[in-house]
């Protein structure tokens, strides 16, 4: 399998982690290993040394491995898919090797240490008549899990194949995994002939396997058996919860599953332990917004909101803040579904509808008990906005989440919930709002100057000017993606008398906002610029920043106070100051009928500094070409209605002079060369990544 002559390429190669370790296996010293020196590399060496001096954990190690060899990486493996009885039990223990027949009746290895020439000249000999030696590379200790005795027996010396250890052993697996790379969910869904198994990290979805239909309904009954749901129901979407041990650390782990057209799906999210440390600062605020709202959380009476979208941190920071309070000499009482992490000294009460103990009627008798601190967890319906309210406006402290996307739009999600805008101003202590931004991994964080757009970016949103900011890069501890973790950028709307005062006489949130913003209040937009400038935060992930398009709504906001626009100027666009001298921007048509296409081409072109205008069909962007002059127009070729080749014919017909670039899921030469002959400027064959796009957009638009 070592192709002496034939140096490692491929999607790993370009990736600074596959530098790094390629340099590692070298030793450290030449860009290049020898590949006698790798063909004596020990595991111990590969998943001990080296992986300790790149600071990586071993399935990372398995992975890069198999990207300089180009064999496949197998994260986990399925014991029922492996062969009992081909290689001798003691061989495949010491060695880390196991067999496994493939549907077309050939045979994969699956091993840790590929570079083992002697492992593989014996492996050679037992390759199925007619068919290649074929590898895949795992963690070694996927391998070991399958020799040790799991629930009974482990799978290489099972009498039965439906041996329950397996789903066991499975389902620790994947738990172990995901805890591993510090994902946040893990999501089993179904599809047509297989299921898929995802894990989020950092918000983003990553696959992780693909297993086969009837083991994944198996392993989704293991789960719920953990979390003590009803095994037997698979119509209705139902929710469980259940603390579990992973790698000796106590973990949370919350249960949803829905129903798909293939079968029920899982969602598994992981709620990290609470450190006893981590306060509210830890989760991204600032000591200024800390102490104002432990203090605010001190008073004898009102009510504290936190909103923020799905996902942004609220139960987090509400959690943050319970732990700051004095839960001893004040009585705490909080009614959570489910329960996530447990506050000393608090009385937390967990909702069980199916047990008759419903949210209305735990919180009717928390009311009762007359405790000092109430959580009530999210502020849904009308009713248990009254709830909350009339508890906070009679001597206790109140704490919710809203699901709204900022502070000041919390009160037109107030308002709908039908508090009367007396009823707000007398009872809320404070709205505090908040988002996620993601971290830059600071191993390989790029600094530099701040460039004139970016100078002036920031500049707009006012505050100390950042003479440098940082940029994602990507290194082997961020996995090649510049970030690591994500943190709060928070906002605190104090009702202070004069605040209250607007919201009684009816003032719309987003006005509030403008006059807070306007007098230099400091919300979401000045906190991330505050991340900008201690180089945590690259100022690209500050929406605000490079807010190109006003958002629906409320979002409008940033683009006014970016543009400095006045009230009245609401729905216009945001443009750049015209005095100030930019290069004038390339502009860029995109067609593609697929949304998610439509969204990333987008987000990556903008980002470099291009105008786009989007169109979802050819009919709708030959309108908006014939109104508009483009730099250039990138069009998919599969679309419904007049497809990418007949709109450049009509196109041409219509005198639009633009430059077509075809973007295609269609591989086929014959394609590519219709589209060139039909006077295309390029054609790129998706998938493809962000550098691609960019070099070959720059290239159509020079070669102009
Ligand atoms: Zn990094």
């Amino acid at each position: 399998m070592l192709r002496e002559n034939d140096p490692p390429a491929g999607p790993g190669a370009a990736c600074p982690s596959f530098v790094e370790f390629v340099r590692g296996l070298a030793g450290g010293s030449s860009p290049e290993p020898s590949w006698d020196a790798l063909r004596s590399l020990g595991p111990e060496e590969l998943y001990g040394r080296i992986a300790g001096t790149l600071g990586l954990p071993a399935g990372r190690i398995a992975q890069l491995a198999a990207a300089v060899l180009r064999l496949d990486y197998a994260p986990l493996i399925l014991p029922q898919r492996v062969e009992v009885g081909i290689l001798p039990p003691a061989f495949s223990r010491s060695n880390r090797v196991v067999s496994m027949l493939e549907a077309d009746g050939s045979r994969t290895f699956i091993l840790s240490n590929p570079f083992n020439a002697e492992l593989l000249t014996i492996l050679n000999r037992y390759v199925v008549k007619g068919t290649s030696l074929r590898l895949c590379v795992t963690d070694p200790e996927n391998i070991d899990a399958l020799f040790q005795p799991l629930a009974g027996a482990g799978p290489l010396t099972r009498t039965s194949a439906e041996d329950a250890g397996q789903i066991v052993f499975l389902a620790d697996r994947l738990l172990r995994i995901a805890a591993e790379e510090g994902a946040s969910d893990l999501h089993i869904e179904p599809k047509e002939s297989e299921a898929v198994v995802r894990l989020r990290v950092d918000g983003g979805l990553r696959r992780l396997a693909a297993l086969p239909k009837e083991l994944s309904r198996r392993l989704i009954s293991r789960f719920k058996a953990l979390a003590e749901m009803d095994t037997t129901e698979h119509r209705r979407p139902a929710d469980g919860a259940v603390k579990l041990d992973i790698d000796g650390k106590p973990v949370v782990v919350r249960l949803a599953t829905t129903c798909t057209p293939y079968g029920q799906s899982l969602t598994l999210r992981l709620l990290k332990p609470w450190p006893k440390a981590r306060g509210l600062t830890d989760l991204g605020m600032t000591e200024c917004q800390a102490e104002r709202i432990v203090w605010l959380a001190g008073q004898r009476s009102g009510m504290i909101l936190i909103a923020g979208q799905v996902g942004s941190g609220k139960t987090t920071t509400t959690y943050a803040l319970l732990s700051q309070l004095d839960c001893v000499s004040n009585s705490v009482i909080t009614v959570e579904d489910p329960i996530e992490y447990r506050i000393e000294g608090a009385n937390q009460q967990q909702v069980n509808e199916a047990a008759g103990v419903t949210f209305e009627s735990l919180l009717k008798s928390s009311v009762r008990q007359d405790p000092d601190v109430l959580f009530m967890g999210e502020v849904r319906d009308p009713q248990s906005a009254k709830m909350a309210v009339d508890f906070a406006s009679t001597g206790h402290m109140t704490l919710c989440t809203l699901h709204t996307s900022s502070a000041t739009s919390a009160i037109l999600r107030l308002d709908r919930l039908g508090l009367s805008r007396a009823t707000m101003a007398d009872s809320i202590s404070c709205i505090v709002g908040q988002r996620l931004i993601k971290k830059l991994c600071p191993h390989c964080r790029r600094l530099s100057p701040s460039s004139p757009q970016e100078w002036e970016a920031l500049r707009r949103l006012g505050g100390e000017q950042p003479v440098e900011v940082a940029h994602p890069v990507g290194c082997p501890r961020c996995r090649g993606t510049g970030y690591l973790g994500r943190e709060g950028v928070f906002e605190i709307l104090h009702f202070s008398p004069e605040t209250s005062a607007w919201v009684r006489s009816g003032v719309p949130g987003a006005d509030i906002r403008r006059r807070l913003l306007g007098r230099g209040e400091f919300l979401m937009p000045r906190h991330g610029l505050e991340k900008v400038r201690a180089l945590t935060c690259a100022p690209e992930d500050v929406p605000e920043i490079y807010a190109a398009q006003p958002a629906e709504g409320e979002e409008r906001w940033a683009a006014e106070t970016l543009s400095g626009g006045a009230a009245g100027n609401a729905a216009e666009p945001f443009r750049l100051d015209e005095n100030t001298a930019l290069p004038e921007r390339e502009s860029i048509l995109v067609v593609d009928d697929d949304p998610e296409a439509r969204t990333f081409l987008q987000r990556v072109l903008e980002r470099s500094g291009y105008e786009l205008a989007m169109a979802a069909d050819a009919a709708q962007a030959l309108d908006i070409a014939s109104r508009n002059s483009f730099s250039l127009i990138l069009s998919d070729v599969m679309m419904p209605g007049l497809d990418g080749f007949q709109f450049l014919e009509m196109a041409r017909r219509r005198r639009i002079e633009a430059p077509i670039l075809f973007l295609s899921a269609k591989t086929d030469a014959a394609d590519e060369n219709r589209g060139l002959e039909l006077g295309a400027v390029d054609y790129i064959r998706k998938p493809f990544n962000k550098e691609t796009l960019l070099r070959r957009v720059q290239n159509a638009l020079r070669g102009r």
